[in-house]
């Protein structure tokens, strides 16, 4: 059976990683929000490490308390502390940074898929009328409206026709809706991400980054004794080398501080696939009566380990600049070009910095000067 149902909103927002439901959340009070989402539930993925700052956003939506809250130790855990970095940078001679310093304090190592499993709740709890499995269709403006078909992926393959003032692309790289739209999407570099999971004995908790002439390795634990490792380099360096998990360890090996790691945690390594990880950014990231957020509009190289923390600030901006000049109430189009003006130029900003942070941080590694990925980065 193919059943149709309307739905008059007025913001929808297609994604429900991070951005999406820190986004929907924001806007729940004061907005009718769908959060559409591809997947059934969110998949298994790389990025752990939430930015002690994360922790304002968090207490802000008043999500931090049941963040925070106890697990019993018969669950598995969302989180575990974040004892800082030891970095292997352009010398062989460790680098500690530690959270101590940091006036928000400690930040977290995040189980991924659980963080969004609990934002997705957070989500459907405030109000936020969420559909997932859902396969994106078709998009067009009239009207000043948005008009977005999809069909639900389930077996039902229910067709909803959603009818928005404003929509939010916060669709990761994919950037689908921008894409369908005809925004280019810039490309820095190909960076790309090799993982693997392992069990975690170490009581050293802290996350470790150590460059190698091919890029550069990090590992860090995660929840309930797990581990995470992986090379970051550019896929056209490593080509067919890494195709299975026997050369993806053979490689670890030949980096000290992953050959110790590996050597500490014994266990089944899980090689899991590739992960885009180059820096990326739309073209245009507002025009009519529509927005791309987090990963959609910038994507950050992991280095940077703020992509989540990115998308979560970023979320609050965005959502700040929507309540402050009310156009997605009245649709008054010269709020929505102060609106889409101060949106770009923040972005801008942000894009701006992280590239300046990215050449200095990359310009401090100099050991490996003739190989292509350190000469690309100098
Ligand atoms: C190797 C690597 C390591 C990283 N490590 C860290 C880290 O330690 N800390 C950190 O903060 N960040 C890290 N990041 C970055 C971080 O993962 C991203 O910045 C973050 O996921 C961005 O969130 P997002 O919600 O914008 O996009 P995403 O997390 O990509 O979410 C997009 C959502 O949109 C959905 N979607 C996609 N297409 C469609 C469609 N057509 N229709 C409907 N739904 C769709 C997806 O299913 C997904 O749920 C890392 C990234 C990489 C590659």
């Amino acid at each position: 059976m193919n059943t149709k149902t309307e739905h008059e909103i007025e913001v929808a927002i297609i994604g429900g990683g991070v951005a999406g439901c820190i986004a929907a959340i924001a806007l729940a009070e004061s907005h009718s929000v769908v959060l559409i989402d591809k997947l059934s539930e969110p998949a298994e993925r790389l990025g752990e490490c939430l930015a002690p700052a994360a922790r304002r956003i968090l207490k802000r939506l008043n999500l931090l308390t049941d963040f925070e809250r106890t697990i019993p130790s018969d669950h598995p855990s969302l989180h575990l502390k974040s004892m800082g970095m030891q970095s292997y940078w352009g010398s062989e001679q460790v680098h500690v940074v530690d959270p101590l310093r940091n006036p928000d304090g400690f930040g977290w190592h995040v189980d991924r898929r659980a963080f969004e499993v609990y934002l997705r709740e957070a989500a459907v709890q405030r109000g936020v009328e969420c559909f997932w499995p859902m396969q994106l269709h078709n998009t067009r403006y009239a009207d000043s409206r948005w008009y977005i078909t999809a069909v639900s992926g389930d077996k039902a393959g229910t067709t909803y026709n959603f009818r928005a003032k404003f929509v939010i692309d916060a669709s990761g790289r994919q950037s689908h809706f921008a894409r369908k739209l005809g925004v280019e999407r810039q490309h820095f570099d190909k960076l790309v991400a090799y993982w693997a999971t392992l069990p975690d004995y170490e009581t050293n908790k802290m996350s470790t980054i150590s460059a190698s002439e091919l890029g550069w390795w990090y590992s860090a634990p995660l929840p309930n004794n797990k581990r995470v490792i992986v090379l970051q380099t550019d896929s056209d360096l490593v080509d067919k080398r890494i195709k299975n998990c026997d050369q993806f360890i053979e490689l670890a090996r030949a980096n000290r501080e992953m050959a110790g790691i590996l050597e500490r945690n014994h266990g089944e390594i899980r090689f899991q696939k590739t992960a885009a990880a180059n820096s990326t950014r739309l073209q245009q990231v507002a025009g009519q009566q529509w927005a791309a957020l987090g990963d959609a509009a910038t994507s950050f190289d992991p280095l940077s380990s703020q992509g989540m923390f990115n998308a979560m600030a970023g979320a609050l901006q965005l959502t700040d600049l929507i309540l402050e000049s009310g156009f997605t109430k009245d649709l008054c189009p010269d709020k929505m070009l102060q609106f889409q003006a101060a949106y770009t130029n923040q972005i801008d900003q942000i894009w701006q910095h992280y590239l300046k942070h990215k050449r200095i941080y990359y310009g401090q590694e100099r050991r490996w000067e003739d190989a292509a990925f350190w000469r690309r980065r100098q």
